[in-house]
């Protein structure tokens, strides 16, 4: 250890200034990425396990750059959030879920619940149910087409501040759902205390069932929770006939998974939604 020090250090210093320089590109490309268009929203349909119905689709957004082409926002959301940025990105992906919706009623295609993604720091900012609230009346849009998809750490982060835009979000008819449910810090007690519709299951548990006796015993165990607080579940990462068969036989009332459809373009997913006469 003593003999590489140095040089590791240096190797070290090296990687981290890459790093770093390679992030702060990408916070600035970042920067005009909403105003170049290079955003897009894709759309991937949620099922009901038992009748096959769709019943809503998760908005998901990508960043095709111009260079270095379609970037997945696992990479850039952590840096949005980071910088600040992500309040703007939210802003956009609000307008752009309010606009699409828009545009498929102006077609007579009938359209499910979206749900869209929302981060603690939108949450944080303070400005999130007026962003929606002035999306909605902008597009003529009722609130019953909206969901949105919240962190349980947000939750315990500021309950009180939580109970307040849950609250007024329902009352513009704007469901809540609580994502990746399972992966986070969370104390129980809020579920009851909050209108909230449904919990969805974060795709690495449903990844390893029914072969993992602890991610089963996971799985069982938030469907049986959630119905027991009367509230729907929705599993999230569906891939195989053996996770919808274990999930479905569990009575878990929803999916969503590449099984039954990846996310993709609007144009694209558009065939899943009926046309209205
Ligand atoms: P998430 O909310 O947990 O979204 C589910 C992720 O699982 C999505 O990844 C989706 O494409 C992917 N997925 C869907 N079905 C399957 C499957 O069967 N197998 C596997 N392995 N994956 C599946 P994606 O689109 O890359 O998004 C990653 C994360 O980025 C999302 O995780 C969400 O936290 C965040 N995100 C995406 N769009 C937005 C957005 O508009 N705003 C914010 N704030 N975050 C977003
Ligand atoms: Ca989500
Ligand atoms: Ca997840
Ligand atoms: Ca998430």
């Amino acid at each position: 250890v003593k003999h590489k020090g140095r040089d590791s250090f240096t190797f070290y210093t090296q990687r981290f200034t890459d790093a770093a320089r390679k992030k702060a590109e990408m916070e600035s490309e970042l920067h005009k990425a909403i105003a170049h268009n290079e955003m897009q929203l894709w759309y991937q349909p949620q099922f009901n396990l038992s009748t096959e119905e769709i019943i809503g689709m998760e908005a998901l957004i990508r960043w095709i750059h111009p260079s270095k082409g379609m970037i997945a926002p696992d990479l850039f959301i952590p840096l949005a959030e980071e910088s600040g940025l992500i309040v703007k990105i939210g802003e956009w992906v609000i307008n752009q879920s309010c606009a699409q919706i828009r545009h498929w009623l102006n077609n007579n295609i009938s359209v499910p619940r979206i749900g869209i993604n929302i981060s603690g720091a939108e949450l944080r900012q303070g400005e999130l149910v007026n962003t929606l609230a002035k999306a909605l009346n902008l597009h003529a849009i009722p609130g019953k087409y909206l969901e949105v998809e919240i962190t349980e750490n947000f939750m315990m982060e500021d309950m009180e501040k939580a109970v307040k835009i849950i609250n007024e979000l329902k009352s513009m008819g704007i469901e809540v759902a609580i994502d990746d449910f399972g992966t986070g810090y969370s104390s129980l007690s809020y579920l009851k205390a909050l209108p909230i519709r449904r919990l969805k299951i974060d795709k690495s548990f449903v990844a390893d069932i029914p072969n993992s006796t602890h991610d089963v015993a996971i799985t069982k165990a938030i469907i049986a929770m959630a119905h027991s607080l009367g509230l729907e579940v929705i599993a999230e990462g569906v891939e195989t006939r053996e996770q919808q068969n274990f999930l479905h036989d569990n009575a878990c009332n929803f999916g969503q998974g590449y099984l039954f459809c990846r996310p993709s373009t609007a144009e694209n997913i558009e065939c899943w939604l009926s046309k209205e006469e």
